[in-house]
């Protein structure tokens, strides 16, 4: 298994304070939002390349908004912190379920058979991961194909990852297909790279979701939505203005969030009739791909499946930088730390529409242990004799599930083909057509039974 790296939990999970901005501010001013840590001088070297680019964008075109801003950090095509990165893991800025136990990866593979059962064992299967990181939980996926390859029989499955960073895709490409794959001659090529695993299936690398074919798809996105840029609101006398990002006035090279005096296009069209709260993060790059998404599988059929942090609609700040497994001031040093805000499924559900079900959110905890992660855990432990493996196991358990660590934390969010929780029809005099069994339950959100 993988190590458990021993995060600091608390380090992970602990986040969001919040100091609403004053209601008469509404120049372009000074937003107190928030800052987790002031700079100091020791902290990591700013990337100077990334200040530069933001300040001359800033000096040439006013304040730019939040999720400007956390585009250009995170995937800016020459300095993004995912494009230059290897951030993930106990050296790295921040740890992952996938990273922490292949058991997580297992179970989700278990997901993944499950539901391509209960849509009637179709002929092809593409398994698609929007940011796959380094590819850890791809690879538990398939190890749990390999192991089911009875049940899979001649059914003809493929990987197609959606990764924005060319730094992540080779390192992803080493992981699940060792040196057997290559990138394409031309850049503007939509497969960027293409390669095969071990056991032959086949593994393709696009920039877009859009890029994906067409087909029967089961989507994972696991820690992807929480990296989308998203838009900040702040309630104010005079409505909602949207926060924005400016150079400090009196630090040259220092940034600071002030408020839009007048309403921006995205305060106007992207807040709630109705909202209550008096700070709102939208994320509308999230939103555009769960439609993408709803619209695929309405289509052509299959599920995704959505793990993060979230929330549903309630929280209010929570934009924050992680860098060394330390929050981090998400203004000082762009490009150094990673950037994320919870993820709103309230919103992902609205956006999905009527076209297809959405399950959860569920906790991870609740999630896991409905997947059989205690049944699993057993195995694994009769089956180890060495102490420290078993400690290991113990410890990822705990990390995983435990409330106080990413238990509760994180969350599993789904959407489904509509016919896939549809009742069996009746027949006139009310006995059950004998063709329309009753649909198995979705794994993971109901408590799946081994008798
Ligand atoms: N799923 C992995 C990695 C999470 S980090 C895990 O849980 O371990 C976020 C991942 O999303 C990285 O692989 C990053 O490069 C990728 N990513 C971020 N923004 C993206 C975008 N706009 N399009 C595609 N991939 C993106």
């Amino acid at each position: 298994m993988r190590a458990c790296f021993g995060v600091k939990a608390q380090q992970l999970i602990s986040r969001g304070f919040f100091h609403p901005v004053s209601p008469s501010a509404v120049r372009w001013r000074a937003a107190q939002i928030r800052l987790f840590c002031s700079p100091s001088a020791d902290e990591g070297k700013p990337g100077p390349s990334m200040l530069r680019h933001l300040t001359s964008k800033i000096k040439a075109t006013g304040p730019i908004t939040v999720a400007e801003y956390m585009r250009e950090v995170l995937t800016n095509p020459v300095t993004g912190y995912y494009v230059r990165n290897n951030m993930l893991g106990p050296d790295g800025d921040f740890i992952t379920s996938p990273e922490i136990s292949q058991i997580f990866g297992e179970l989700v593979g278990v997901w993944i058979i499950s539901e391509w059962m209960g849509a009637g064992q179709p002929k092809q299967l593409q398994l698609v991961e929007l940011g796959p990181g380094k590819g850890s939980l791809a690879g538990d996926v398939l190890r749990v194909f390999s192991q089911l390859q009875s049940v899979l029989g001649k059914t003809s499955a493929s990987l197609h990852l959606v990764e924005v960073s060319p730094a992540l895709s080779r390192l992803q490409a080493q992981h699940l297909t060792g040196t057997c794959s290559q990138e394409a001659d031309a850049e503007d090529e939509p497969v960027y790279r293409r390669g095969e695993t071990a056991a032959g299936l086949q593994v393709s690398w696009y920039r877009r979701l859009d890029d994906v074919p067409a087909g029967f798809s089961i989507f994972l996105a696991h820690e992807f939505f929480d990296a989308l840029p998203i838009h900040k609101f702040q309630r104010t006398q005079k409505g909602w203005r949207e926060v924005m990002v400016d150079i400090d006035p009196e630090k040259a090279d220092q940034l600071r969030f002030v408020v839009a005096p007048s309403p921006t296009l995205a305060s106007s069209t992207l807040i709630q009739a109705g909202e209550r709260r008096s700070h709102v993060e939208v994320c509308p790059e999230g939103g555009v791909i769960v439609q993408q998404l709803a619209r695929r599988i309405a289509e052509d059929g299959g599920a995704a499946l959505i793990a993060d942090y979230g929330h549903d609609g309630t929280k209010t700040d929570t934009f924050r930088g992680f860098k060394g497994h330390q929050l981090h001031d998400v203004l000082s040093s762009p490009g150094s730390a990673d950037l994320t805000a919870d993820v709103d499924f309230s919103y992902l559900r609205r956006m999905a529409g009527g076209g297809v079900a959405c399950l959860g959110p569920v906790t991870q905890r609740n999630f896991l242990k409905n997947m059989g992660i205690d049944s699993r855990m057993q195995v694994l432990l009769r089956n180890c004799s060495d102490a420290s493996t078993r400690k290991q196991l113990i410890s990822s358990y705990d990390m995983l599930t435990n409330a106080a660590k990413m238990g509760e934390r994180f969350h599993f969010f789904s959407l489904l083909h509509l016919s896939r929780l549809a009742q069996p029809k009746r027949s006139e005099g009310l006995k059950l057509e004998k063709k329309s069994p009753a649909p198995l339950p979705v794994a993971g959100f109901t408590k799946l039974s081994f008798s």
